[in-house]
Formats: structure tokens, C-alpha cells, sequence
């Protein structure tokens, strides 16, 4: 089996179950509790927030609040940012649901939303960000790297940018794709908000951290009884926010070696498959993550494709699906002016920390005679 789908989900990592299970099993407390029981799963959750904390280099353990994934992470930083001012939401047509669909919900509740066009690559330029942003915007929000083509967006740039027009404005960026591959650090001038899932860099699923930076009042979008000082009420998943602690510190010791070794599966994987059989790569030249292959196979349906390559025991996920007999492309894909006929021709390649070269070899020795047999 070829599990080239790590930007969908990535398997849990063997110390990441380790510390998790005692939380899973016999340390059971609500952390909220005054015994000793209790105080054993909050002792735990204090560790990983300052586990965290110390990765990225916040200032404070308190500017984590741990969330119920990368989804409630986006709404948490967009919406909660701009319901307290009431004030614009500025992002880009290429985010993810999470943040895209925040933006919308609350452009329905008569906030100001402008979704800003990219390039044919996917990328928005940092003077486009600041010529929409003014004093009434509430937060702007751009991904560090696109979750389908892994093209990084000049974040820091675009946060220098609005602070130049703005300094009410608050900057978010979505990590959930980079953090696996990219320091991801707090510094003064930089993000205020950062989004990170735990599943996509070995961790469990349904878990994730929004870093706040000190000060900033969030409105919480959910509410009860006040756990994350009030910023996100629910008992915690303790033995989630454990394996979000080990996963994030296991992650970023290994970073550089992961990154030369994806790199170098993901390069060969593109040369062997180019040597053979035709394909073009959808990011074009543009930077993007090294785990991130997405390509077209001119003539070769998507869809009929995966179906081959799951026989053939390769995993991948495809940019179009078919709904009732059209196409749809992802927003990703049509944003950056792919035809929808050419969008179904595309597939989503993710490589992971256990790939390397040889890796890279074998999948794409597989892909091009999978291909070759459609053709
Ligand atoms: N943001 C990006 C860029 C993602 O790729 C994903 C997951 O696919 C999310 C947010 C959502 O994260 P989660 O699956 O933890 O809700």
C-alpha cells in the first residue's frame, strides 16, 4: 500500500499513541475537577499547552487555546475575530471551507467580506491584501499553504503589509498544511493568529491549537462553561491534547530531515513520472510544500484514475469530483482559472514522514503503468 494522502489525514505517530494512552485508559478525570483524579488530566493539558507554547516561540502558554481540530481553529480566528468590532473580514478565494465559510456566515450577518482573487498558481500579492484592508477591517486571513497544491502564500509580506495600512486589523494564517514542513513561529509583526490541526502532522484527529496573541479578545463561538479561559467552553479531550502536544514536539525535531527526505520523494516521483508518461504540474514553478505533488494527466479521467490506482494500491485524492453527471472542480482549482475538463483530469499526490526516494520511485514506476494502461 502507497498512502500518498498525508494532506488528507497522516498516520498517528507510535509516541504520539504512547503518551495518549494512559489518557485513554486509566487517567480518565475532567481536568476541570478540584481531585486529584481530575488535576492528573489538567496537569497533562498545562504540559502540552506549554509543550506547544515553547515550540513556536509564543510568548505566553496562555496564548493556546486548544480546539476540536483545524476547522474550529479557522472559525475561532476569523469569526471570533470579527464579531466583537462587527468589522471587515478580508481573505483570499483559495482558503479552506473552514475559513471561506466563515467569512460567508458572517457576510450574512452583514459583516463586510472580500474574498480576493490569485494568480494562476493560487498565490495573492501582498499589495493586493493591503489595498483592501482599511481601520474597519477586522482580521485578514491567508493560508501559509494550500492544502490541494501546496503553494505557499508570502504571509509574512502580506502581515507587514497590513500593519502598514492598519494596526486595529488582526492577521491570521492557516498552518494546517505547512506546519508539518515549515517553521511555523510567532515574532513581533507576524501572524496574531495561527491555526494548526494535530492529524495532519501525526497527531490524533478532531484536535488543534489557535495560537492568540497576548491580548486579543476573541468572541468565543462556543459557549458554555468557560473552560480555555472563556475562548472555547467544552471538557477538554485530554488524551487528543496529549497527542497534539507529542505530535507538535515530534514534528518539529524532525522537521529538517523530513523535509529533505519528502523532498526527495516527491522530486524523483515527479521525474520518474515525467520520463514516461505526460503530466503537468498544476503550482507551476511557484514555491510551494515539499510533501505536495498536484498534477494533470492530460486525456486521463481523475476519477477513473484513482479507482485504478486504489487496485493498484496507491492513495490519492482528486481536486474534482462528479456531481449527477457535471463536473465540479474545488473553489482551489476554478480560483486559479483551471477549466473544469482540466480539473478532472487532476490528482492530489501527498507524501509523508515515512516516504523517501526509493518511495518516490516505486509510486511513480506504479502511476505511469496505471496510466499507460488507460491510455
Ligand atoms: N485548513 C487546512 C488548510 C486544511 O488542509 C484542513 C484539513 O484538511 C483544515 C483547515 C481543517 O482541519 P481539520 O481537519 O483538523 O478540521
Amino acid at each position: 500500500m502507497l498512502y500518498l494522502d498525508h494532506a488528507a489525514s497522516t498516520p498517528l505517530r507510535p509516541e504520539v499513541r504512547a503518551a495518549m494512552d494512559p489518557f485513554v485508559g486509566e487517567r480518565f478525570g475532567n481536568p476541570s475537577g478540584v481531585h486529584a483524579t481530575a488535576q492528573q488530566a489538567k496537569n497533562a493539558i498545562e504540559a502540552a499547552r506549554e509543550q506547544i507554547a515553547a515550540s513556536i516561540g509564543a510568548a505566553s502558554p496562555l496564548e493556546i487555546v486548544f480546539t476540536g481540530g483545524g476547522t474550529e481553529a479557522d472559525n475561532l480566528a476569523v469569526f471570533g475575530a470579527a464579531l466583537p468590532t462587527r468589522g471587515g473580514i478580508v481573505t483570499t478565494a483559495v482558503e479552506h471551507a473552514a475559513v471561506l465559510e466563515s467569512a460567508r456566515f458572517a457576510g450574512r450577518l452583514g459583516m463586510t467580506v472580500s474574498i480576493l482573487p490569485v494568480d494562476h498558481v493560487g498565490r495573492v500579492t501582498p499589495a493586493e491584501v493591503a489595498a483592501h484592508v482599511d481601520d474597519g477591517t477586522a482580521v485578514v486571513s491567508v493560508m501559509m499553504a494550500n492544502n490541494e497544491t501546496g503553494v505557499l502564500q508570502p504571509v509574512a509580506e502580506i502581515a507587514q503589509g497590513v500593519r502598514a495600512v492598519s494596526s486595529r486589523t488582526l492577521v491570521h494564517t492557516d498552518a494546517v498544511q505547512a506546519f508539518a514542513s515549515l517553521p511555523v513561529e510567532v515574532y513581533d509583526g507576524g501572524p496574531d493568529l495561527i491555526s494548526v490541526s494535530a492529524h495532519k502532522i501525526g497527531g490524533p484527529q478532531g484536535v488543534g491549537f489557535l495560537y492568540v496573541r497576548d491580548g486579543i479578545e476573541l468572541e468565543p463561538v462556543i459557549h458554555g462553561g468557560g473552560q480555555e479561559l472563556g475562548r472555547r467552553s467544552g471538557t477538554h479531550n485530554v488524551a487528543a491534547i496529549v497527542g497534539l502536544g507529542a505530535a507538535v514536539e515530534a514534528t518539529i525535531a524532525e522537521r529538517e530531515g523530513y523535509r529533505t527526505r519528502v523532498a526527495a520523494a516527491r522530486d524523483r516521483f515527479e521525474h520518474d513520472l515525467r520520463s514516461r508518461i505526460n503530466i503537468e504540474s498544476t503550482a507551476g514553478e511557484a514555491d510551494r510544500l515539499v510533501s505536495h505533488s498536484h498534477l494533470r494527466f492530460p486525456g486521463i479521467a481523475a476519477e477513473t484514475l484513482l479507482v485504478r490506482l486504489d487496485l493498484a494500491g496507491v492513495a490519492a485524492a482528486a481536486g474534482a469530483a462528479c456531481h449527477s453527471g457535471a463536473i465540479e472542480s474545488s473553489h482551489v482549482l476554478t480560483a486559479m482559472g483551471i477549466e473544469p475538463a482540466a480539473a478532472a483530469e487532476s490528482i492530489r499526490f501527498s507524501f509523508g514522514r515515512d516516504d523517501d526516494e526509493s518511495t518516490g520511485a516505486i509510486a511513480a514506476a506504479t502511476v505511469a503503468g496505471v496510466v499507460e494502461g488507460l491510455a
